[in-house]
């Protein structure tokens, strides 16, 4: 049987890693949808089973996309956990699809002075929204 793992340790230690990066970002992927279930879950409490939708163009200030829940304006931080604490992983368009959603735990709208800041000191700028390429910081 076909075994994929090297034998020495600074090969495997490369791999967990690796592996451990990875779980990271399945874990921020989780909580965000975790997020989104419980913010759909609790709209549907209050749904009106025989309403009719109005179609989105019509409903002020909504993105075609996404609906009520976005920000049209600013950045946001989505964070990663540490052993040492919450540090700052990515900046998104407040608009971003992936951007997390304003709120006390989740993420405070910044603006373009701090998402620049953010961006020159390593965070990560979004591939979907890219903020360094709205930002004309991509040169
Ligand atoms: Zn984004």
């Amino acid at each position: 049987m076909f075994d994929p793992l090297p034998p020495d340790e600074e090969r495997l230690q490369v791999i967990k890693g690796f592996l451990e990066r990875q779980r990271a970002e399945v874990d921020i992927i989780r909580t965000y949808l975790d997020i989104q279930i419980g913010l759909v879950g609790e709209r549907l409490k209050h749904a009106d089973p025989a309403g009719d939708a109005p179609p989105l163009e019509k409903q002020r200030g909504l993105s075609s996309r996404e609906g009520a829940v976005l920000p049209a304006e600013g950045w946001a931080i989505e964070w990663r956990r540490t052993p040492e604490g919450a540090v700052p992983y990515v900046v998104h368009a407040a608009d971003c699809f992936f951007a997390p959603r304003p709120g006390p735990k989740r993420a405070r709208l910044i603006d373009d002075q701090n998402a620049r800041e953010l961006l020159v000191n390593g965070v990560k700028a979004c591939h979907q929204c890219n903020p360094d390429v709205r930002l004309d910081m991509d040169g």
